[in-house]
């Protein structure tokens, strides 16, 4: 068995423990895989065993790394901080995009979604952390957000997705995801069909899952250590 084999099966336990700790059914968290700055090769090897769904964070890695693995079919989702000058790359070749902070990116991605794609499904990022944290909308404009983004037409809204700061604190950690719920369930009392909470990583998916969770987004417990310096298509 390869390391990302194992890893990932290693990872899928982990899920299928957290969610029988608190009652849920794993099918109902997907495990998006991770894979900034992993070469091509690696994520063929995570989709030979079974791995559909994949993360980016730079536009630039992204774009010849979907093209070079176009027969795999994979669901890319886009989880890093979107620049309007980048949008459209992203809108033409992504599936998700986790990270919507602000409404003119929603509205290009939205206007430059390509006809007879389906919507791109999105998510607001919320800044969960105060002043700790820099991305994401303030929990207090996530509403207003919400509300300017749901009427676009290429897109749709599925959900919230955040950050926390890094912390050993495991009550300020679920603190922090169940900040995060709260929000969806108002949103969703206003009216959204929201669905999607993406939160938790390597490290902390189970608090995550313990506090509902959809999407965990993980990279290092299924690819390795990322080294920032190596070429990555
Ligand atoms: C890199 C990254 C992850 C994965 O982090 P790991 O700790 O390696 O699991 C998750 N979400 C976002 C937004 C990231 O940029």
């Amino acid at each position: 068995m390869t390391t990302i084999s194992a890893n990932l099966q290693a990872v899928h336990a982990r899920i299928a423990a957290a969610c029988a700790a608190c009652g849920r059914d794993p099918a109902g968290v997907l495990l998006l895989a991770v894979s900034k700055t992993w070469p091509a090769a690696a994520l063929r090897e995570a989709a030979a065993c079974g791995q559909h769904a994949f993360g980016e964070s730079y536009v630039q890695e992204a774009v010849p790394k979907i093209a070079a693995l176009a027969d795999l079919a994979a669901e890319w989702h886009f989880i890093g901080p979107l620049q309007s000058n980048k949008t459209r790359a992203v809108a033409e070749t992504c599936a998700w995009v986790h990270s919507i902070e602000r409404l003119k990116i929603a509205e290009r991605l939205s206007a430059q979604r390509p006809a007879g794609l389906p919507p791109l499904q999105v998510c607001l990022q919320v800044n969960v952390s105060g002043e700790d944290s820099k991305s994401g909308c303030a929990p207090a404009e996530a509403a207003a957000l919400a509300a300017a983004i749901a009427p676009l037409p290429n897109l749709r809204l599925r959900g919230l997705m955040a950050i926390p700061e890094p912390t050993d604190d495991e009550v300020l950690l679920r603190s922090r995801f169940a900040l995060l719920r709260e929000l969806r369930d108002e949103l969703k009392r206003r009216g959204y069909a929201l669905d999607t909470l993406s939160m938790g990583m390597s490290h902390d998916l189970e608090t995550a899952i313990a506090e509902g969770a959809t999407i965990v987004r993980v990279g290092t417990a299924v690819f390795g250590a990322r080294n920032y310096s190596q070429d990555s298509v």
